[in-house]
């Protein structure tokens, strides 16, 4: 998961494509079994990286980008 260090919204993002981009467009997003979380654009599914997302990514909530860090889970073990 991805949190937005400007305003600390977690995984809501849109995705930035670049002008010269010919594909739909379509968008969308899941969790896996690992509770990662995958992107599926234009029916192409990857888990993007923290560097996808610095380069890729806009927050929904305040509109930064190059804002995000990983969020980690509090694990008891
Ligand atoms: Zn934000």
């Amino acid at each position: 998961m991805f949190i937005c260090k400007n305003c600390k919204s977690v995984d809501k993002f849109e995705l930035m494509f670049s002008p010269e981009y010919q594909g739909s467009k379509s968008f969308s997003l899941k969790y896996n079994a690992n509770n990662e979380i995958e992107i599926t654009v234009d029916g192409y599914t990857f888990v993007p990286d923290l560097m996808f997302m610095n380069q890729f990514a806009v927050c929904k909530y305040c509109g930064q980008i190059y804002m995000w860090d990983y969020k980690m889970e509090n694990k008891s073990d």
